[in-house]
């Protein structure tokens, strides 16, 4: 019988019944990471464990089960957590050097609710510098390699957190998601990835990148686990201004309504020049598969997709720009020693950053500064708004969008040089984070042996339905 995928469930259930502990688990885990570490080409999807906080809290797990009280919904799970999510005690890089030794004092929001719900945090998870990129080749503490082919990335910026998932090395993780960097990795590595509403999870404790673009979100094996975790993350929190008051939805307990006549709308724009012939066909399969589920297929414009990426990457450095001025050696991390104030900001910066968050750096003052703002930054939002429009007008007459969520399937390590041509492999994902709705990525098959993610995506707050339609998507492939 093959082993089954651990899931949220399955490990609380196994607590529960006394047939392993919260420790056990904990410790199978951290024996499979060391495991990995002494391969050859061993994933590196975490930079840091935390394994006494981890065998602490299940410690605490455990001695619930022991007297037979209830466990919490993520009982035992164990998690790994972006190096962009401030852990109190836990050195927190953000993948740079310019934080290299920097131990935040308290937890991210995000972080401290999953614990709360009984998960166990194994460790901080590599990503790209501060979150900029997609394939993790960005990190100053070296590469993440691709679960199902180690020859290739895991996508980025989150890809310690879909190898992590996809390898076996936890079972559920934290990414975050600006311009995609939940949805590609879990595409890459063949897991779920999901991106909810700008506000639903809070963004204390969030090292930030492009602060109206950044989400907090979960990468796991299943919609449910999916749904599990952002049960426990959603919510107002008083600490992030921008988190929602909405009321939160019942996702995990939502999972099985039916879809039938769910309308799903397929945008013509996005199967034009650059899409792989495979991943076309398994997005034409999957909505298929929906359509036979009695959903109804409509063909959607969202006249306004091509101009996301050019939006996205004035925005997003913009934004970037003035959140990254905070690192100057002065307040955290690094400081370079230097003989005038000036020349420790500069040195320390210098040194401090890597090649493409200095990049963005750049960018984002040029397209802020006097006499460029309103020909860039403000044109930008404009074009923003129109983008965003796209979508609250197909959503008049559809429930959910589908399409695929990469172009392509994962690439080679070092195969893309050119930045620009990087940036454009985020077409699919940018224009639902400007939108600030929410998506997410399901596996669908495979495009030359590699994993391939169906993306499906919902008006504002509607996570119960997205996440609905993409467990029984689950169901129809396992059918
Ligand atoms: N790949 C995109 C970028 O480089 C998105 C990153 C993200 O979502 N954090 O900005």
């Amino acid at each position: 019988m093959p082993i089954p995928t651990p899931s949220v469930e399955l490990i609380r259930t196994q607590i529960a019944e006394r047939q392993t502990t919260a420790t056990a688990v904990a410790e199978q885990h951290f024996a499979a990471i060391a495991a990995d570490d002494a391969t050859a080409l061993p994933l590196h999807a975490y930079l840091t464990l935390s394994r006494e906080r981890a065998l602490q809290q299940a410690a605490r797990i455990d001695a619930l089960a022991d007297r037979g009280d209830p466990l919490p919904p993520l009982a035992g799970l164990p998690v790994g957590i972006k190096d962009v999510l401030s852990t109190a005690g836990i050195r927190t890089t953000c993948a740079s050097r310019v934080l290299e030794n920097y131990v935040p004092a308290y937890d991210a929001t995000a972080v401290a609710r999953l614990e709360a719900a009984g998960a166990v945090i194994l460790g901080k998870l590599n990503c790209d510098e501060f979150a900029m990129g997609s394939t993790t080749e960005n990190s100053a503490y070296g590469v993440t390699r691709n679960p199902r082919d180690r020859s290739r990335v895991p996508g980025g910026s989150s890809g310690g957190s879909g190898a992590a998932v996809g390898g076996g090395l936890c079972v559920a993780a934290l990414g975050t998601d600006t311009g995609g960097s939940i949805r590609q990795p879990a595409a890459f590595c063949g897991v779920v990835g999901l991106l909810p509403t700008y506000g639903r999870v809070s963004r204390f404790g969030l090292a930030a990148f492009a602060s109206s673009l950044d989400h907090v979100g979960p990468l796991a094996h299943s919609a449910k686990d999916c749904a599990y975790l952002l049960q426990a993350m959603a919510g107002h929190d008083p600490l992030d201004a921008t988190s929602a008051l909405a009321p939160v939805g019942n996702y995990v307990g939502g999972l099985g309504a039916s879809i039938r006549g769910l309308k799903i709308g397929v945008p013509r724009e996005v199967f034009g020049a650059g899409l792989d012939a495979e991943v076309e066909a398994r997005t034409r399969e999957s909505i298929a598969a929906l359509r036979g589920a009695g959903c109804e297929i409509v063909d959607i414009s969202l006249p306004n997709h091509d101009a996301a990426i050019a939006v996205y990457y004035v925005i997003a450095t913009a934004e970037a720009s003035s959140n990254l001025a905070r690192y100057d050696g002065v307040r955290y991390g690094r400081r370079a020693p230097a003989a005038s104030l000036a020349n420790m900001y500069r040195q320390t910066r210098d040194q401090g950053f890597g090649a493409e968050v200095k990049r963005r750096i750049l960018l984002g003052t040029y397209v802020l500064s006097a006499g460029y703002y309103d020909a860039y930054y403000r044109k930008a939002q404009q074009v923003r708004a129109l983008v965003a429009g796209d979508y609250q007008r197909a959503f008049g007459g559809v429930d959910l969008i589908a399409t695929p969520t990469t172009p392509t399937p994962a690439f080679k390590l070092g195969e893309k040089a050119d930045p620009l041509e990087l940036y454009m492999a985020d077409a699919f994902t940018v224009p639902a984070s400007l939108a600030g709705i929410p998506a997410i990525s399901v596996p669908c098959g495979a495009a030359h042996g590699l994993p391939v993610g169906l993306q499906l995506i919902a008006p504002a707050f509607e996570e119960e339905r997205l996440l609905r339609a993409a467990h029984h998507l689950e169901l129809l492939r396992l059918a």
